[in-house]
Order: C-alpha cells, then structure tokens, then sequence
C-alpha cells in the first residue's frame, strides 16, 4: 500500500517472477501517482488498486487497463509486465502515468473512447513534466512527432465517428491540445485544459462515475470560464473537419524541430502557453 497524494493505493503482484525486485515496481507506480496527484492537484480517486501480472519471458511493460468501481475500488489498474523488464524501462515507462490519468476523467459511452485515450495521450507527458521526470523539450518533440498521426483523413466524419487507433489515440489528443491553447489564449494564460480537468474532478467526476459528454464538457468550460470545450466539440465531435494546420501551432508556440533536436523559441508569440503547460502549480 503506498499513499500518494491524498490516495491510499493497493499494490498486488499476480504470481509469477520478474527480474527487478518489487520495490523498483512500487517505486515507479508511486512516480506515476505523484505525476497524475501533481497535474490534477490530488490522486483522482481516494482509493486505487492495483494489479502487476508478471509475464514470462517476456520483457517491457506491455499492457495497462483501467477499470471504475471494482470491488469497492474505485479504481482498478492491471498492468502487464514482462518477467525481464529492467529498471531502466520502468524509469523511462509512460504506461503507468497513462493509466492512472484514465481515473480522472468519468466513465463515458463508446463513442466517445476518443475524449478518454485522448486526454490519457496528452496529460501523460505533461503531467511527468511537471514533477521532473520529462523535459519540455522530450514532451513537445514527442508532439511534434505524433500529433500528425491525429490529423482527419479523407473521408473520415467526427470524433465520435471514428474508431480507428489514429483517431482514438491522437485526433483525442490534438483535440486536447488544442482546448489547452484555446483556452489560454482566450484567458491571457490564466487558465488552462489543467483547469478544466481539475473542475470536472472537483464535481466528483472520477471513473467510478458515468457522465455525458456534454456535461463532461460543460463543467469543464465551467471551471475556465470559456465555451472552449463546447465549442471545439461541436466543429469536430460530429462532423468532418478540415485538418488543423500543426506547422503553424509549433511555429506560434515556438517549437522548432530538425536533425532529432528541438530548440525553443521564447520570442514565438505563444511562447507563455508553452511553458505554462509544462509548469508545476
Ligand atoms: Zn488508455
């Protein structure tokens, strides 16, 4: 049992052997704990377990899945680990951060997995950012690499229409980054996506819990201020969209790429929102 962030979070092994002793284990769930207790201002529910099924022969963190309310838990974590994974990739691992961010966000119905991997897809490097585990420029070079695959294809509807593993994953994510930058620039950087996640965990929206969408959307535009979420639904939730022009977002925030390497521009005009996302508060 460890206690992160205001949680009480129970920590079982499956039987099995994994080459790296169960502290390095515990130790990198409690890191993933602290980084999601750090982004949302508390552990998003108050009492968590979960379940380290070792894998023979295999190595590497191979799947996570998270569950609401599972007996009396209201959240239930099953993660996958290969017999030889090592501390070097428990250290450097995204899994464990992605998955507890699932337990800030209510259950929602099918159609709508895109909002749930999406957000888990965002957070996850910003939330590593913010306790220190992630740099700014590991979190933005990795946007810049992935955001892409989110773009609309042709022929494709809204959000809620396709369910494919691109849109799920990061047409969700880019939706979240663009909420994020929206919401900042219509609020002279005082608030932020952080903020809206943070008002729909404070009404007791966690993953035991079943929410619409749209309220989903409407107490998180609630805690900014702004229609931003609402807004962003309605261009992209239900309908086609045109594809959101990345260059020009990298360019405003001041994120330049090439040879591997990013290099920041403090004089972009979004340059504030950047460094805002990826800062502790
Ligand atoms: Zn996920």
């Amino acid at each position: 049992m460890i206690h992160v962030g205001g949680a009480s979070i129970q920590i079982d092994f499956a039987p099995g052997s994994l080459d790296v002793p169960q502290r390095d284990v515990v130790q990198w769930i409690d890191t993933a704990a602290r980084a999601v207790s750090k982004y949302y201002g508390k552990f998003p529910v108050a009492r968590a377990r979960v379940l380290v099924v070792p894998i023979a022969d295999e190595r590497g963190v191979l799947t996570g899945t998270t569950w609401g309310d599972v007996d009396g838990f209201p959240a239930f974590t099953r993660m996958r680990l290969g017999q030889h994974t090592t501390e070097q990739t428990l250290a450097s691992d995204w899994t464990m951060t992605h998955e507890f961010v699932h337990t800030a966000l209510p259950s929602l119905s099918p159609d709508h997995h895109w909002l749930e991997e999406g957000l888990a897809t965002y957070v996850e490097p910003i939330a590593r950012a913010q306790i220190g585990t992630l740099s700014p420029e590991q979190v933005w070079g990795g946007m810049v690499r992935d955001m892409g695959k989110g773009e609309p294809q042709p022929g494709e509807d809204g959000l809620d229409q396709t369910h494919t593993w691109a849109n799920t994953y990061w047409a969700g994510a880019l939706f979240c980054l663009m909420a994020d930058v929206s919401i900042r620039e219509k609020t002279a950087n005082g608030k932020g996506l952080q903020d809206a996640l943070r008002g729909i965990l404070t009404a007791g929206g966690s993953i035991d819990d079943d929410w619409t969408i749209s309220k989903v959307l409407d107490v998180g535009d609630r805690a900014t201020g702004t229609a931003v979420l609402a807004d962003l639904y309605k261009k992209m939730g239900n309908t086609s969209y045109a594809p959101i022009d990345l260059d020009l977002m990298w360019q405003r925030l001041g994120i330049h790429s090439g040879g591997g390497k990013i290099k920041f521009d403090d004089h972009a005009p979004w340059a504030d929102l950047r460094k805002a996302i990826t800062t502790a508060r």
